[in-house]
């Protein structure tokens, strides 16, 4: 690295949408330096479930960033192999209800021209034999939607940043410092290095104690703890991303359905409301299975409210569910592990400029994977406007 080198950009913490703003801003010829604190990084980035969902996504700009952003993992995709496999998302429903709000959510995608398709029960258990069928009451099948392997897809991206675009990385570099002088930003780090840009992106995640906390409002901002786990490679079963029951009921685009208002909470929900709990499924390369999530919130700056456990009761919770909608081969358990996002309180993503050159992005929430290419290339093309 060049000595005193005057940066066009920095960005802190490299994490999904540190990397993205730092590929956007190279697109743009900009001189870039990315900062972790880690060896490696392996925060949410890197702890998630790797599903590309835009369908998830509320029906408005969010939508469109996840659409955006898929189509930007392709094009990097045929560049270099970031691990996205197009196998597109089910959606299915277990009752009534849920049915019913997965036909009014085929017609809204019609209307945005996103390819999908409604299945019967029959259908759906046929094309998906591992489903129970006393489960399955119909499906809704998303194409274009993809999956990605999180514990990859952010460091060959970045790797490619640095080999093919010029991009300036230190990792074991945590910043403690940030301020504007003589008109510029300066960074100063934990060993001792400083450094100048005309901007710098702060996309440093949950932790948010080291570098303006008081800029990170507690009515804004919450953390959220989630829960994953692998069960044992086993017969390749499932092709696509699965969501179930409890996922129609929980994300956001369905709420723009008709019904979703009308949405009754059954007693057996209860449990699943209480940790935030809906089931998805997806196979890795190697036949292992991802289950996921559990959802637990504590104010912005609070995390330590979760204590550091790893909860058996949500685990259980989870496994039962699971079983009630799968028949798998098995059911061991191999790594179960915890993951965790700022999320905004009533904004879909906190963004705030410090004396114009300081620029906080974070509370992405649970879509930063489906939503952050699409939603740089925005952030960074008003930066540069
Ligand atoms: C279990 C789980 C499942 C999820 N599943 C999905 C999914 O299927 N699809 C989806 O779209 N989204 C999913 N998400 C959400 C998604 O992972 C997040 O929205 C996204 O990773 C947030 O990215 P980020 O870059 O803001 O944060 P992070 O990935 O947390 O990155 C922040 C980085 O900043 C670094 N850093 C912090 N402070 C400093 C400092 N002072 N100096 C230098 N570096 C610093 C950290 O080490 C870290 O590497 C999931 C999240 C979790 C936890």
């Amino acid at each position: 690295m060049i000595k005193n080198k005057k940066y066009d950009l920095i960005i802190v913490g490299g994490g999904v949408i540190g990397t993205f703003c730092a590929y956007h801003a190279l697109l743009k010829n900009k001189s870039v330096l990315l900062l972790e604190k880690d060896a490696q990084p392996y925060e949410a980035s890197f702890r998630n479930f790797g599903q590309a969902v835009p369908s998830g996504q509320r029906l408005d700009t969010w939508f469109e960033h996840g659409r955006r952003s898929l189509k930007i993992y392709k094009e990097l995709q045929e560049e270099l192999d970031i691990s996205l496999v197009p196998n597109g998302s089910w959606y299915v429903a277990s009752d009534d209800e849920e049915l019913g709000l997965l036909e009014e959510m085929s017609e809204l995608l019609n209307e945005r021209d996103y390819k999908n398709r409604l299945y019967t029960a029959t259908e759906t258990s046929e094309i998906n034999p591992h489903f129970k069928k006393d489960y399955v009451k119909g499906g809704l099948f998303l194409p274009d939607e993809a999956s990605l392997n999180p514990l990859v897809m952010v460091h060959r991206v970045r790797e490619y940043l640095i080999k093919s675009m010029g991009l300036h990385y230190q990792n074991l570099c945590p910043v403690i410092g940030v301020e504007k002088k003589r008109g510029i930003a300066m960074l100063t780090t934990a060993n001792k290095k400083t450094y100048w840009a005309d901007d710098v992106i702060l996309a440093n995640g949950r932790d948010t104690q080291f570098l303006f906390p008081e800029h990170y409002p507690s009515d804004e901002l919450k953390v959220c703890k989630l829960q994953m786990m692998r069960l044992a490679p086993q017969k390749k079963i499932l092709k696509s991303n699965i969501l179930t029951g409890l996922t129609i009921r929980r994300y956001e685009s369905f709420h723009s359905c008709p019904s979703y208002q009308k949405l009754s909470t059954k007693p057996e929900h209860a449990p699943f409301k209480k940790y935030g709990i809906h089931m998805l499924f997806k196979q890795a390369d190697d036949g292992s299975i991802i289950l996921g999530d559990s959802h637990e919130y504590a104010p912005v700056h609070k995390s330590a409210n979760f204590g550091f456990e790893i909860s058996r009761e949500i685990n259980e919770l989870m496994l039962a569910e699971a079983k009630r909608i799968t028949n798998l081969e098995k059911w061991d358990v191999d790594q179960t592990w915890a993951g965790y996002y700022l999320q905004g309180t009533e904004s879909e993503v906190f963004t705030k400029t410090i004396d114009d050159v300081i620029h906080i992005i974070n509370g992405i929430g649970g879509k930063g994977m489906t939503t952050s290419p699409g939603f740089t290339q925005n952030y960074i093309k008003n930066l540069y406007l």
